[in-house]
């Protein structure tokens, strides 16, 4: 990540790690907390409520980055300070009422299908702007930013081409939105693509844990 920062001529301290520990046990997620890791991210709501509450005595912040499903919102609610997937308003308004009732608020990323996939999550790129705004109307809900998961390809130019239409949406939306920070994008395999255009939090699980056998 420093290496990236300094090629792409950023500061580093604008990028942060978020640790993705999704099929990882609590014991591992505890180690690299004592490692110096705080921040840690979770795909699957039963899967990663089991390893919160283990974990409950460490000072991490959840972010929940998985496909959002309607009768996880409660769930999602409770134990994440942080959702990178939200992408449709039915489920941020599900959000804003759980987290009413709890009394908290929740930082969220809008999640942007920036390759119209037909298989994966997200809103439609011109979608983008409506739904921020919507959710920004919802007491609960801190809109932070953008979240994406680019196609994954061995085609390095395309790839690119997606990060920089994520990284000029967020700059478009950040003119509607002056408060947003956050532009959470790159995996392992893409962590220095992403910080040259513009992310702020790279996701990243195979780089610090080892390869997943799921
Ligand atoms: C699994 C996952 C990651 C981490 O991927 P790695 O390639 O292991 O770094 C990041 N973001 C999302 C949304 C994921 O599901």
């Amino acid at each position: 990540m420093r290496q990236a920062c300094e090629t792409a001529q950023r500061n580093c301290e604008r990028v942060n790690l978020l640790a993705v520990s999704k099929t990882r046990s609590a014991e591992e997620v505890a180690q690299a907390y004592h490692l110096g890791l705080k921040r840690f991210g979770e795909n699957y709501a039963q899967e990663a409520c089991e390893k919160v509450l283990a974990l409950s005595e460490l000072d991490i912040e959840w972010h929940f980055i998985g496909p959002l499903q309607s009768n996880k919102s409660r769930m999602i609610a409770e134990y994440f300070g942080w959702v990178h997937s939200v992408d449709r308003l039915k489920i941020a308004k599900r959000l804003d009422q759980h987290c009413h009732q709890l009394g908290k608020v929740m930082n969220c990323c809008i999640q942007v299908n920036i390759d119209e996939e037909a298989s994966k999550s997200g809103c439609h790129p011109d979608e983008v702007l409506a739904l921020a705004q919507a959710c920004q109307a919802l007491p609960q809900l801190n809109i932070r930013g953008l979240m994406a998961i680019p196609l994954a390809s061995d085609d390095v130019e395309r790839q690119k081409q997606s990060f920089l239409r994520m990284q000029s949406l967020y700059k478009k939306l950040q003119k509607q939105l002056p408060q947003l920070d956050t532009l959470s994008m790159g995996m392992s395999a893409d962590l220095e693509t992403a910080i040259a255009h513009g992310s702020t939090m790279v996701r990243l699980g195979t780089a610090i844990f080892g390869s997943r056998n799921q």
